[in-house]
């Protein structure tokens, strides 16, 4: 999509600290990090969120998970981690471009909310 922030960060048309990529998923550090890790994991195939998800996408979504085990083994991420994805309005999205926050390194409540 061209005028999509994260399409425009997976073609290296806006810089981000990348800490994985593969054909199918990019991730990179957020840059308004919530947590002393947090890294945003996204499919290379625009998909709008959660919501936009089927039968013919899904497997990047499953791509985006095998990426997150694997980044959560590079990061040494061994005492766990948080993965969030916001969809739509009411859950906070900012950009329309499926992505999944890895959010690490500190001790996070059981209360989401
Ligand atoms: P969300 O609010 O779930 O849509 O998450 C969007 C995230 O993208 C936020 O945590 C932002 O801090 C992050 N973000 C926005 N622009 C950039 C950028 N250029 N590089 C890295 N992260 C970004
Ligand atoms: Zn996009």
């Amino acid at each position: 999509m061209t005028d999509c922030l994260f399409c425009k960060i997976i073609a290296g048309e806006i810089p981000s600290t990348k800490v994985f990529e593969n054909d199918a998923v990019f991730a990179f550090r957020d840059i308004n990090p919530q947590a002393p890790v947090h890294i945003l994991v996204i499919p290379k195939e625009h998909i709008g969120s959660c919501a936009d998800v089927n039968a013919v996408n899904s497997a990047a979504v499953a791509a985006c998970f095998e990426a997150i085990s694997e980044i959560a083994k590079q990061e040494g991420l061994d005492n766990g981690f948080r993965v969030i994805s916001n969809c739509g309005a009411d859950a906070g999205q900012t950009v329309p471009h499926l992505h999944f926050h890895i959010l690490a390194g500190t001790q996070m409540g059981e209360k989401l909310l």
